[in-house]
């Protein structure tokens, strides 16, 4: 609430603060793969990529889903406070986290009131320098403790073809957040005839090996796999992948490899900051 005072007519008024609502897909108690400890995820609804081998095409539409106000997700994240430890807390993933980036930098301000850490999992497709974009990305970052940045594939012609949209403003963005020291965990989704080229990954290493401040604290492979198919076919969207067998084990650690995943192992000490 808040009270305005009417110099005028010497009157208070009281106002009802809006609250900020946003589209949600789904949530998620105890995810233990979405960032640092044990989270809370809350599975944003809305991306404009579309990434051949994504499992939650459901996701994808924007302004459907369940509506919710930041305090109704952090109320329901806090009951699950107990198990997040020294670097657990919640994760707003999607979809893409900033398609609805006024909801994000609400929840994750009133989490960081709420002394809750925050995890970002985003492709960042919407990154622009552009305004208001940038401003609000710019205080997001304050309130962020590390982001879940996808890299889909280094080759632009490559991503094109992958997700449908350029990389060059992703990359602006993972630059950005790197002079900016906001820390980082990078994912690259190995899919066979895809992703999984070995000149690529070269280039792609040495990308994420000059990204400045030690903000990069974990590098990690994931496999691609078939868990999504059954959705496309429900959903009657044609699957480009189709035939395409998860990389075999050795393709993964060729990949670590080459990324040099076991050098980045700042993520084991890390803490989320303090504002
Ligand atoms: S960015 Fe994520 S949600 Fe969007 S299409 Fe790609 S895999 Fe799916």
């Amino acid at each position: 609430m808040v009270k305005l005072m009417n110099i005028y007519e010497n009157t208070v008024e009281v106002k009802k603060e809006e609250k900020v609502k946003g589209y949600v897909h789904s949530t998620e108690s105890f995810g233990a793969v979405d960032g640092p400890g044990i989270r809370y995820v809350a599975f944003l609804q809305g991306c404009r990529m579309r990434c051949m081998y994504c499992h939650n095409p459901d996701t994808w539409n924007i302004g459907v889903g369940t509506e919710m106000t930041s305090e109704e997700i952090l109320d329901d994240a806090e009951r699950y406070r107990a198990f997040w430890g020294p670097q657990g807390g919640i994760t707003l993933s999607g979809g893409e986290s900033l398609v609805q980036i006024d909801f994000t930098l609400d929840i994750f301000k009133k989490a960081k009131e709420r002394n809750i850490s925050t995890c970002l999992d985003t492709a960042g497709n919407p990154f622009t320098w552009k305004e208001p974009f940038f401003s609000k990305f710019e205080e997001l970052m304050r309130y962020t403790d590390i982001s879940l940045v996808d890299i889909k594939e280094i080759d632009p012609i490559k991503h094109k073809k992958l997700t449908g949209v350029d990389n060059k403003n992703i990359f602006e963005m993972i630059q950005y957040m790197g002079e900016n020291h906001d820390d980082m965990w990078i994912r690259h989704v190995l899919v066979p005839g895809k992703t999984d080229f070995d000149e690529d990954l070269e280039k792609l290493s040495d990308y994420i090996a000059q990204i400045p401040n030690d903000v990069v604290k974990k590098v990690e492979i994931l496999p691609y796999h078939t868990l999504g198919v059954r959705k496309y076919h429900e959903m009657k969207i044609p699957y480009k992948l189709e035939g395409i067998e998860p990389p075999t084990a050795e393709r993964v650690k060729n990949a670590e490899k080459i990324l040099k995943t076991s050098n980045y192992n700042l993520y084991k000490n890390w803490r989320p900051k303090i504002i």
